[in-house]
C-alpha cells in the first residue's frame, strides 16, 4: 500500500546547472530548489526522497561513444550523481532540513549505504533522503532508479521534474510541432505506444507494471517544485 505523504522527486543533474552560468553546479539554482523543498516541507506533512541524476557531469553513453568501456563509463556517471547529491544535501542542510544521502555504491566516508528500511526510517523521522548513485548498476538511468526506489519505499507518486523548458507530456515535440498539445492525463499504454518520451522506456514499463503514477512538470519555473510537492496538478499525470 502506497503511503500518501511519501513522494519521490526525480531531479536531473542538469537541473542543478544553470543556463546563465557555465557552472556544473550552480549555487543559486541549487539554493532556489532547496528553498522550495523547505517551503513545501513546512506546509505539508511530506516524506520526501530525491533521486538526483548526473547528466551535468557525465553520462555513460557519452563515454561509450568516446571509446570508454560502458560499465566503467556508467560508474563514472553514478559517481557524478554523488557529487550532485552532496551539493543538494549541503543546500538543504543550510536551510535547516535534516538530510541523509543514501548511496547505492558503497562509500562509507561520504554517504550511508542504501538500505531500504533505513531509507523509510529516515523519511518517517522527517529527514529528506537524497538517493545517490542511482541503483548502483550500469546500463540503467536515474529515471529507472527513481521508479525502482519509489516502488521499494511505497511512495504514492514519482514526480519527474524536467529542466528543458517542456512543462509536461505533449502529443508531439512542442519545440518542433506547433500543433503539439499538452496532456493533463495520459495512460502508460499511450506513452509507450506513441513513444512520448516521458522517461526512458525501462522506467515507464516499470511504473506501468507496478501501478506507480508519474507527474511530469517543469522543475525550472519558480514555485513549481513547491507546488508539485504540495500536490498541485501541474504538468501531466501519467497513470
Ligand atoms: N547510471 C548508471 N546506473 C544507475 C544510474 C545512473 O549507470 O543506476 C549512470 C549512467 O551512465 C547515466 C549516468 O549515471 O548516464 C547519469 O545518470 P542520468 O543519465 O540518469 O542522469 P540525468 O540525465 O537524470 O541527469
Amino acid at each position: 500500500m502506497a503511503n500518501e505523504n511519501r513522494v519521490v522527486l526525480k531531479m536531473s543533474g542538469e537541473a542543478l546547472a544553470s543556463a546563465a552560468s557555465d557552472e556544473t553546479i550552480d549555487a543559486v539554482t541549487v539554493e532556489r530548489l532547496a528553498k522550495e523543498v523547505a517551503q513545501a516541507k513546512s506546509e505539508r506533512d511530506l516524506e520526501l526522497a530525491i533521486m538526483v541524476g548526473g547528466g551535468n557531469i557525465w553520462r555513460g553513453a557519452t563515454g561509450e561513444e568516446a571509446g570508454i568501456d560502458r560499465t566503467t563509463s556508467d560508474t563514472m556517471g553514478m559517481l557524478g550523481t554523488v557529487i550532485n547529491a552532496l551539493a543538494l544535501q549541503d543546500a538543504l542542510e543550510t536551510l535547516g532540513l535534516a538530510t541523509r544521502v543514501l548511496s547505492a555504491v558503497q562509500m562509507a566516508e561520504v554517504a550511508e549505504p542504501y538500505i531500504r528500511r533505513r531509507a523509510i526510517r529516515h523519511l518517517e523521522k522527517g529527514r529528506v533522503v537524497v538517493f545517490a548513485a542511482g541503483m548502483g548498476n550500469p546500463y540503467f538511468t536515474t529515471d529507472t532508479s527513481a521508479a525502482l526506489r519509489s516502488a521499494e519505499i511505497e511512495a504514492s507518486i514519482l514526480l519527474k521534474g524536467t529542466h528543458g523548458g517542456v512543462d509536461g507530456v505533449y502529443s508531439a515535440d512542442p519545440k518542433s510541432d506547433a500543433n503539439a498539445t499538452r496532456y493533463e492525463h495520459v495512460s502508460f499504454d499511450e506513452v509507450i505506444a506513441k513513444d512520448l518520451r516521458v522517461m526512458d522506456l525501462t522506467a515507464i514499463t516499470f511504473c506501468k507494471d507496478n501501478a506507480l503514477p508519474i507527474r511530469v512538470f517543469d522543475l525550472m519555473a519558480p514555485t513549481n517544485l513547491r507546488r508539485s510537492l504540495l500536490g498541485e496538478p501541474l504538468g501531466t499525470l501519467v497513470s
